[in-house]
């Protein structure tokens, strides 16, 4: 039976198999999670790690090392603990202000270079742009593109402008505002991208743990999960070209209540795709 404490010095393989063992009940991962943060503590790599298994690891790490164990086990998710999450080809800073990139919203992304050939100008719109990675996803594939990405809270288009410049791509623009307000008047897009709330309270209550961490306005529209699609979605053919078009990510059960909206607010072709795990998580449809 394991002795040692994830806090306590000791060699990285016993460090590590103590903090496995603490964290196995709050995490599906636990000996990479494990892995993860006593890298991020001794700021070096996996890799590193299992060449050093034999290796005292110095008090001040595995206290740092102790301390992210602790916060992990409370539910934070990995992404705030390491400050970072890849998504596409970028490694995104994360921050409690942003929502943690999930892969499903690469699906997102896909949609929307099928709808932009190599060379387009966009213009692209991306609304409630978190740490930016939709709009800088598209950016990264579309250079010749303009994008244009919108957040209400300007702690998380903090994290979006830095992961821009990170990123080189700094010609990506950020406006804060409520959906559509902040935008130059005379603004027309080829395409609108959004990963908005979509969350009930009831699925947030029932849901994982990590969720309560991540920004409630990030998660959260109304009693139905509807509350954001509404808006973005009528005010849409305002702000798009004719035949342009709209993509939005969505809940699992949400597809055809997604798909009545932009009926009702003319668009036309409208159809919704599965994520890999099968769940319908993207509708869109163009203008006439
Ligand atoms: N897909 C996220 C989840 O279910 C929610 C993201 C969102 O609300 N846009 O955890």
């Amino acid at each position: 039976m394991a002795t040692e404490r994830s806090h306590q010095p000791g060699t990285v393989d016993a460090l590590l198999r103590a903090a496995a063992h603490e964290l196995a009940t709050g995490s599906e991962s636990p000996r990479l999670d494990a892995e993860l943060l006593l890298a991020c503590a001794a700021g070096t790599t996996r890799a590193a790690l299992y060449r050093s298994l034999a290796d005292i690891v110095p008090e001040a790490t595995a206290a740092a090392f102790g301390r992210l164990v602790a916060d992990r086990i409370t539910g934070r998710p990995m992404a705030q603990l390491l400050g970072q999450r890849e998504f596409w080809t970028l490694n995104l800073r994360v921050t409690p202000d942003t929502l943690v990139p999930r892969p499903e919203t690469e699906l997102l992304v896909e949609r929307a270079l099928a709808w932009l050939p190599p060379g387009s100008p966009g213009p692209v719109l991306d609304l409630g742009t978190g740490t930016g990675a939709i709009a800088l996803a598209i950016a990264t594939e579309r250079p010749t593109a303009d994008i244009v990405a919108i957040d209400l809270s300007e702690a998380a288009l903090a994290v979006a402008r830095d992961n821009a410049a990170a990123a080189g791509l700094g010609d990506v623009e950020f406006h804060a505002g409520d959906w559509y307000a902040a935008l130059p008047a005379h603004r027309q897009f080829e395409l609108i991208v959004s990963n908005p709330p979509y969350v009930t309270p009831a699925e947030l209550a029932a849901g994982d743990p990590a969720l309560r961490f991540e920004p409630a306005t990030a998660l959260l529209a109304g009693d139905d999960g509807l509350a954001a699609f509404r808006p973005i979605v009528a005010g849409a053919p305002h702000w798009l070209q004719p035949g342009g078009g709209l993509l939005l990510e969505h809940g699992s059960t949400q597809g055809q209540a997604v798909q009545a909206l932009l009926a009702a607010a003319g668009f036309i072709g409208i159809g919704t795709w599965p994520d890999l795990a099968g769940h319908p998580r993207v509708t869109g449809g163009r203008l006439p």
